[in-house]
């Protein structure tokens, strides 16, 4: 980072404040829930009145046909574009404009988006409208500061982040929208002091235990699923936590807890059907002859995915070869391979030292636990030069009374800001 532009910058975004305060609870109020996917076209379009009337290319895309894309709930996406008199490198900041569910146990309205004690409240707070809100200001300070910039800036809005982004940044990079960029920052909620250099791969499948249906008073004349699936669960409890939570990682996945191999059971079913809502039956005696569960393995740079699925298939034909009737089938779902941007990087080392010099502290490396947009940035779009940047608290991600901090959004917009400076004034 060069000191020889004198701060223009700091004040231009203190004077943005009321603005960015605004922005952000304009975002806010404009309920992007995913699923199914309200609002898209709407939110998309508040962002292009106000980037088009500053005089930026704007461009809305629908992802037709991809999950979920459907008449009464479009998959629309922005990009909007500011480009300097001058050639030079693309910096694309891409945000996600959907919010998951709300959830119990709010205090505060969700989408009202009220500001208390420099808080402002409501889904998607954190993840990530007040992201997407700081990258706005920073980028409007910058172009204000240096009109005659080399190169371009892009901001995308993109849609079904929570869900997978196949409807966003997935489509997006298959369409060549990345082909011409050089830096992308993401600016998900990892706190305004981290950069995030990537996220630990996942693999989700079905297992299937089998078995045969008989009358429930006579068991002995079938064969119960779910103690198959039992025998399944325990021999995960015996063999298979221990050996996961023994695999390290030597990316510097946060929170700690996530520096090892994971899995989670999303879920079980087995038996009978769950009863309709209102059903006051009672249920028949049935043996299960079928049992489901839905595995979310988590793996580290440091694993292969083929080793991660025969771990699971030899434990169950370990269990096949002394448990008589055993039998199961497992189903991939989904996987991404882990990702980690390289620590030397020109966006990570530009803005680590942004970092330094607004903060006055060194940049924190951090790894996420789960996936973001940034797969589809690495594998379909071919770009490694991408980091997670943002202002918030990933832990608020998701919770009741989320909400975003307004000086932690100055402080990274400053950031954010600076590293425009860097790469398209500075060095170009
Ligand atoms: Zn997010």
């Amino acid at each position: 980072m060069s000191d020889d532009f004198p701060d223009t910058l700091t004040p231009l975004i203190a004077e943005r404040r009321g603005d960015l305060i605004r922005l952000t609870q304009d975002l806010i109020r404009i309920p992007t829930l995913n699923p199914p996917g309200r609002n898209y076209l709407q939110i998309c379009e508040f962002l292009q009145a106000r980037m088009a009337a500053q005089g930026w290319e704007c461009e809305l895309l629908r992802a037709t046909g991809t999950p979920g894309d459907c008449a009464e709930y479009p998959r629309w996406n922005l990009i909007a574009r500011h480009r300097g008199p001058r050639p030079g490198p693309c910096v694309h900041f891409n945000s996600h404009h959907d919010v998951v569910e709300v959830g119990h146990g709010w205090t505060r309205d969700p989408f009202g988006a009220e500001l208390v004690d420099d808080r402002i409240y409501g889904r998607g707070a954190c993840d990530m409208k007040g992201g997407l809100a700081a990258s706005i200001i920073a980028a409007e300070a910058f172009v204000a500061a240096h009109p005659d910039h080399a190169g371009s800036i892009e901001i995308s809005a993109t849609a079904d982040e929570e869900s997978g982004g196949f409807g966003g940044v997935a489509w997006l990079a298959a369409r060549g929208d990345f082909a011409h960029v050089d830096h992308v920052i993401i600016p998900e909620p990892l706190h305004k002091d981290q950069i995030c250099l990537g996220h630990r791969g996942v693999w989700w499948a079905e297992i299937e235990t089998q078995g045969r249906i008989a009358h429930g008073s006579m068991p002995f004349l079938g064969d119960c699923a779910v103690r198959h699936m039992g025998a399944v669960l325990d021999e995960m409890e015996r063999s298979l936590w221990p050996l996961l939570a023994a695999k390290r990682t030597e990316m510097p996945v946060i929170p700690e807890g996530a520096r090892s191999s994971t899995l989670n059971i999303n879920a079980i079913h087995g038996g009978a059907s769950e009863p309709p809502e209102g059903f006051t039956g009672l249920p028949a005696p049935c043996v299960p002859d079928r049992c489901r569960i839905t595995i979310d393995r988590r793996f580290l740079i440091e694993e292969d995915i083929a080793t991660v699925k025969a771990e699971i298939a030899g434990l169950l034909d370990r269990i096949r070869a002394t448990r008589p009737g055993f039998s199961y089938e497992i189903r991939d779902l989904f996987e991404v391979q882990p990702v980690m941007t390289d620590r030397d990087a020109p966006v990570v080392t530009t803005t680590a030292a942004a970092i330094r010099r607004v903060l006055g502290r060194q940049a924190r490396y951090v790894v996420s636990p789960g996936t973001y947009d940034q797969k589809h940035i690495d594998r379909i779009g071919k770009l490694h030069n991408c980091i997670a940047y943002g202002p918030g608290i990933l832990s608020l991600a998701h919770q009741p009374d989320e909400w975003i901090g307004v000086q932690d959004m100055i402080d990274s917009a400053r950031v954010m800001a600076l590293v425009l400076q860097d790469l398209l004034v500075t060095a170009a």
